[in-house]
């Protein structure tokens, strides 16, 4: 059973509901990062098109913890989205505030915006009551929020068993993310080349297990790599590198029969992140030292790979980019992908923001606004809000 698209869709004088993901970085009230609301603008507009009745605009915001922080307070995207479109956006005093249903049966009133979901313990918690509460604001149901799609959370796995199926649809940012990644999964044209970075070996074990089996090779920088490098009983010095990851790494390395993991050659390395970097020639890193980002060497040896490719996927940083010594290993691996004819998605939001300030985004096939759900969406084939979408009632 396919999802439901809007484009298509008469939803003249209906009051329509949207679970987007406004979840932008936000610092004494000024959006650091429009791009996940630039990215909705288009469905807002397309919907005020369509002449729907009432927009009710719905998401979260950073980790509140089911309390209401003032400084996670969804205003700021209001009036950036009232700013860019010229209309005005109405901001409820909370998601459940009884004076939303006062702003519904206003005429002049076109576009609500919720406050921030996660101010209500409800929202993680997954809670039907709550869900309820929510689907009385609308009689269409829309999620285009692909980035919580991973997460049973009450906003995107309990409202829409609420609707009908007739009266529930995938957005055009999950639509989008969903051909992309099935694209990618399904029928990868060969070579088909994954870059892994970062630092959460085990958030990524069962999309690493997954691609061992679809991947013709495996390119691990960033800390990923020092874990495999220990397995292999190379030095890493006081590089990150927990005893979890390492046995986890082991095991990984032993299902490797094509031997399609490939590490590091050599490393940035420094005393600490604010000390003198320096090349380390080899792939063990004195006793002393730590790896921060990957070498020269292996930047070649991985383009060379990436040069090669027909498919590329790659979620993580090779190094830790934040710092400028330590970010060259990252921007080398951005534009290496942006430069090839591979069919390529980056997921994850530190290489995505590292592809957006290379500048060299507009290469890229996709680029997925979900860095959880796209892994695991890789790992299991459908996620969770997914499914409940094409099998309500
Ligand atoms: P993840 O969320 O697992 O993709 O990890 C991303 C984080 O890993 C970023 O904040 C990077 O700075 C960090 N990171 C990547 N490589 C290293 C490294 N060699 N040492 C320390 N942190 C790193």
């Amino acid at each position: 059973m396919g999802l439901k698209n809007i484009a298509d869709s008469d939803l003249e004088n209906k009051k329509v509901l949207v679970r987007f993901d406004f979840n932008v970085p936000i610092k004494n009230k000024v959006i650091k990062d429009s791009s996940r609301i630039d990215l909705a603008l288009p469905t807002i507009k397309l919907l005020l098109e369509k002449n729907v009745s009432k927009l009710v605009m719905m998401s979260h915001l950073g980790r509140p913890q089911g309390q209401n922080h003032p400084e996670l307070s969804l205003e700021p995207v209001a009036h950036y989205i009232a700013e860019k479109l010229g209309i005005e956006v109405y901001l409820s005093e909370s998601a459940t505030d009884s004076g939303i249903k006062t702003l519904l049966n206003l005429g002049h009133i076109k576009i609500i915006m919720l406050e921030n979901l996660r101010f209500h313990p409800e929202e993680t918690k997954g809670d039907n009551e709550f869900a309820k509460i929510l689907s009385e604001y609308g009689d269409i149901y829309i999620n285009d929020a692909f980035g919580v799609c991973h997460r049973k959370h009450s906003s995107v796995y309990e409202l829409p068993s609420l609707f009908t199926r007739q009266n529930t649809f995938a957005g055009p940012l999950i639509q989008k993310e969903l051909s992309s990644l099935t694209k990618l999964i399904e029928k990868p044209a060969k070579p088909f080349v994954c870059v892994v970075g970062g630092a959460k070996v085990k958030d990524k074990i069962n999309t690493l297990e997954k691609l061992l089996i679809k991947a013709d090779s495996i390119l691990i920088g960033g800390a990923m790599a020092y874990p495999f490098l220990k397995a292999k009983g190379i030095e890493v010095g006081n590089s990150l590198c927990s005893d979890e990851d390492v046995s986890i790494a082991k095991s990984l390395l032993d299902r490797d029969k094509g031997s399609k993991i490939h590490l590091p050659s050599d490393h940035i390395i420094a005393a600490d992140p604010n000390s003198k970097p320096k090349i380390q020639d080899s792939q063990g890193i004195p006793e002393d030292k730590s790896g921060f980002d990957i070498g020269p060497k292996t930047q070649k040896k991985y383009q060379a790979f990436l040069s090669n490719a027909k498919t590329i996927f790659w979620n993580g940083p090779m190094g830790l980019f934040e710092t400028e010594n330590f970010s060259h290993g990252t921007f080398f691996i951005a534009e290496a992908i942006s430069k090839t004819n591979a069919f390529s998605v980056v997921g994850g939001g530190d290489s995505v923001s590292a592809i957006n300030k290379s500048g060299f985004s507009d290469n890229i096939s996709h680029v997925s606004t979900g860095g959880g759900a796209s892994l695991e969406f890789i790992e299991k084939g459908s996620l969770p809000a997914i499914q409940i979408l094409k099998y309500t009632h």
